[in-house]
């Protein structure tokens, strides 16, 4: 071991980056996504909807936050404003690294063929042509689409489809991944299947992930850490951390015994909204 570093790469930085001992960057601890009182109002006057009551939310890099709540309490709501799809209408959000977005409706380019869609996000990173069929077949092998290339979205079906979105998510590279109900109209294997996959590429490339499901055992299966938003206006009700060994089954009876705390708690919510 040669001489100590020199004090001062061992200070982080005040933008927050860090160095390691070879003084190379390592990490930036930032909050990769952080919501401040931030609130959504749609509408003005008599006509307004307001769907999220103050958010004080902090995602640091390698989370994977799984938002939970019931149907219309403001859980893509929340995704649009981290996507910068909409702004906030009060608060203070701040986004720090690249995301790539994913809904339940794959919103695939049906004029592009299956391979396309993915060589589409590589072409706009600046992959080189090459690189991008080679990369493009190597993203279908991991979402199990290998041989289904040239087909256009139209001739898949739609769990098939929102596997090319999931390999188009992966092809942006980014460094966050916003997902709103990806698999919620799935069949049970091809969504355990998606599981495993998102789960890897999360562990292997550090990603950041915002994971919004109304389904909880779902959640537990995926989750660092479980959100749980109140119905309309949305407010956080309640954070669950959850250390389950990975990898994780979603029938396992560890999963299934806090996913079912957890929704006993949402039903609670659900209830006293409804009461309300
Ligand atoms: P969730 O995703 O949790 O089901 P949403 O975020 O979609 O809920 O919606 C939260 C509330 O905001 C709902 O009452 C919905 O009707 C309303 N809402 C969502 N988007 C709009 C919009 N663009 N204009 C007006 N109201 C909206
Ligand atoms: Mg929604």
């Amino acid at each position: 071991m040669s001489s100590l570093p020199a004090l001062d790469l061992l200070d982080a930085p005040a933008n927050g980056t860090e160095n390691d001992l070879a003084g190379r960057f390592v990490t930036d601890r930032r909050p990769r996504i952080s919501l401040q009182q931030v609130t959504k109002v749609y509408g003005h006057g008599s006509g307004a909807v307001a769907a999220l009551d103050p958010i004080d939310l902090s995602v640091r890099p390698r989370d994977f936050v799984c938002l939970v709540g019931a149907s219309g309490c403001g859980k893509s709501t929340l995704l649009n404003l981290v996507a910068g799809l909409d702004p906030p209408t009060g608060g203070r959000l701040e986004v720090n690294g690249r995301a790539a977005l994913m809904f339940q409706e794959s919103a695939l380019f049906p004029w592009l063929t299956v391979s396309g869609n993915v060589e589409l996000a590589l072409r706009l990173q600046g992959v080189p042509r090459m690189a991008r069929r080679t990369r493009a077949a190597e993203l279908l092998h991991t979402v199990h689409l290998e041989g289904f290339g040239r087909k256009r979205p139209h001739e898949l079906s739609g769990g098939m489809r929102q596997r090319v979105a999931l390999a188009r998510a992966f092809a942006q590279d980014a460094d966050i991944l916003l997902m709103d109900e990806p698999f919620g109209a799935l069949d049970a294997m091809t969504r355990d299947l998606l599981h495993d996959e998102l789960e890897a590429l999360w562990r292997d490339r550090d990603l950041t992930v915002l994971f919004v499901t109304h389904n909880v055992r779902e959640a537990v299966r995926l989750a660092d850490r479980i959100v749980l938003l109140t119905s309309r206006p949305g407010r956080i009700e309640a954070e669950f951390p959850i250390d389950i060994e990975r990898p994780r089954r979603i029938e396992s009876p560890e999963v299934s015994s806090l996913a079912s705390v957890i929704t006993d708690r949402l039903r609670e919510e659900v209830r006293r909204h409804a009461d309300a």
